[in-house]
């Protein structure tokens, strides 16, 4: 979202909310009767807790927002990294019992990626998580990216959004929603001039929906618990925290947002230090070892998140065999990756070739460090547009859609489907099998509705489009999508597929309805 139309956004929320706070202001309106100064406008809670089906359909809209953002990222690489430490301690959690069914099934637990260079972290009503690429960036280990992700996740599990969201709940749900949206545009770019016409409001607005200290303290509390059950180190807390009182000594240049809205104390540190076993405490955290594959990742977050040319020429600096010499092998795997993957960016082949020569060299006795080289190496193929040879390293490999019985791994899934589109292929089984076990997935639907608009099938490639819009909660984008099928499918020559004709006006019927419920949420 662009500074300006932040500050727009945020000029008009506030407007609307002082107007609307004063109508329905405590000392205005002292007890039930007047909730009709509430107008027309819905209540989203008399008094009583926010329902957690109430709390989603906000979460839901204020998704649905992000996914439109243009630094809305879902990159499979990164997602898989990500997954790899959400999904543990989702597990912990419901083990533990801190994530009641109820909670379970009403909320999403979903995370979006935010290409964004600041270091943040924040839950969203409805367990919608939200997370910048500068946080992997800077976060040396799992566990420390484990320790953010517990904490936000155990904000959720102990009610704190919820109530926060219900102590708010005498606004409309799109007040509300707007305000979020306002908040997370404006903590974006701090230092932009348009940001701080409103950032007085803005940090107005920040301190009603901010934690409160009691609140962090149960956050660290329960996710630590929660971290440290699901296999993780907790030293990544420790460690964690003494990097973001690192970045809080050097002036807040605005690329810690997450300090923000995490103050840190000595006694917050102290408390997780605490919990450490002594006999582990500060040498073993020294230790937590630098793996080659969140290295990997951790560079490719840095290089996905700032594309400027002069970042992505830096890389290569960083690379030279001399300054790499110096450093561990995991850092070497780190910067090698990341020059390599800038190189591809800046369509500088020959030097992403070189670069992944030597990066071959550092990752090759280390199983899931490969596999990332591999996928790399794959990717600058299909970036030359060379799709044979993007399909030749994923098969050598062995990392095909044949390779394991569950089919292969997203980013190996997207790869292929990628390099099939490319070469005229028809699209494999492989990725229609996991759409149907997956139909959230937008991604996946983009790349089929791709495929299938190479083999000039325009009814199933706009059906897949709709699906997209339909995972990414735009109900209103998916029926039109339907309507533009069903027109094809009405004038178009024969040999209209039946059964996909079928499906078509089957899913407009469904979506219609949902689609006329979201225009009417107001
Ligand atoms: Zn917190």
């Amino acid at each position: 979202m662009g500074c300006a139309q932040a500050a727009t956004i945020l000029i008009a929320v506030f407007a609307a909310i002082s107007a609307y706070s004063q109508a329905v202001s405590p000392s205005a309106s002292t007890s039930g009767p007047s909730k009709s100064a509430s107008g027309g406008l819905p209540n989203l809670g008399d008094g009583s807790d926010l329902t957690p089906s109430a709390e989603r359909r906000l979460g839901d809209r204020v998704a649905r927002a992000l996914y439109r953002d243009s630094d809305y990222l879902d990159d499979p690489v990164i997602m898989e990294h990500v997954q790899a430490i959400w999904q543990p301690l989702l597990a912990a959690a419901r083990l533990r019992g801190d994530l009641p069914s109820d909670m379970d099934e009403a909320y999403s637990w979903e995370i979006l990626l935010g290409r964004d260079r600041t270091v943040n972290a924040f839950a969203l009503p409805g367990a919608y998580f939200g997370m910048h690429l500068g946080l992997i960036a800077v976060v040396t280990s799992r566990d420390e990216l484990a320790s953010v992700m517990a904490h936000e996740l155990s904000h959720v599990t102990q009610r704190h959004i919820s109530r926060m969201m219900t102590r708010q709940s005498e606004q409309a749900p799109w007040l509300l929603g707007a305000m979020i949206l306002g908040i997370l545009a404006a903590s974006k770019d701090p230092n932009a001039a348009s940001a701080m016409i409103v950032g007085g409001q803005a940090a107005a607005a920040q301190t009603q929906l901010n934690f409160s200290r009691d609140m962090e303290r149960e956050a660290d509390r329960v996710g630590f618990g929660v971290a440290t059950q699901a296999g993780f180190a907790g030293e990544g807390f420790v460690s964690m925290f003494e990097k973001l009182q690192q970045a809080s000594k050097l002036s807040d240049n605005g690329s810690f947002p997450y300090l923000r809205s995490h103050p840190l104390t000595t006694e917050r540190m102290a408390d997780m230090q605490s919990r450490i076993p002594s006999a582990l405490g500060l040498q073993a955290r020294a230790n937590l070892p630098l793996e080659m594959d969140h290295a990997m990742v951790s560079a490719r977050a840095r290089v996905l998140a700032n594309g400027a040319v002069d970042a992505l020429r830096a890389w290569y600096a960083e690379a030279q065999p001399e300054s790499v010499q110096r450093v561990l092998p995991a850092q070497q795997a780190g910067t090698l990756y990341g020059a390599a993957l800038a190189a591809t960016k800046l369509r500088d082949f020959p030097q992403a070739q070189t670069l992944l020569k030597r990066l071959n060299g550092v990752v090759r006795s280390d199983a899931p460090a490969n596999r990332l080289a591999t996928l790399l190496a794959a990717e600058i193929q299909l970036a030359q547009a060379n799709p044979k040879g993007a399909l030749g390293l994923l098969s050598d490999a062995g990392l095909t859609a044949k390779a394991t019985s569950k089919g292969p791994s997203r980013a190996e899934l997207f790869l292929l489907t990628q390099a099939e589109t490319q070469s005229g292929t028809p699209v494999t089984q492989a990725l229609q099998d996991w759409l149907a076990a997956h139909p959230r997935d937008a991604q996946g639907w983009q790349l089929l509705a791709g495929a299938y608009g190479a083999q000039g099938r325009t009814v199933s490639a706009i059906r897949a489009e709709a699906e997209a819009n339909f995972a990414q909660l735009d109900y209103g984008a998916a029926l039109s999508r339907l309507r533009s099928a069903q027109d094809v499918i009405r004038k178009g020559p024969a040999g209209i597929d039946h059964i996909e004709a079928s499906i078509v006006d089957t899913r407009a019927r469904q979506i219609e309805v949902l689609a006329r419920e979201q225009a009417l949420e107001r």
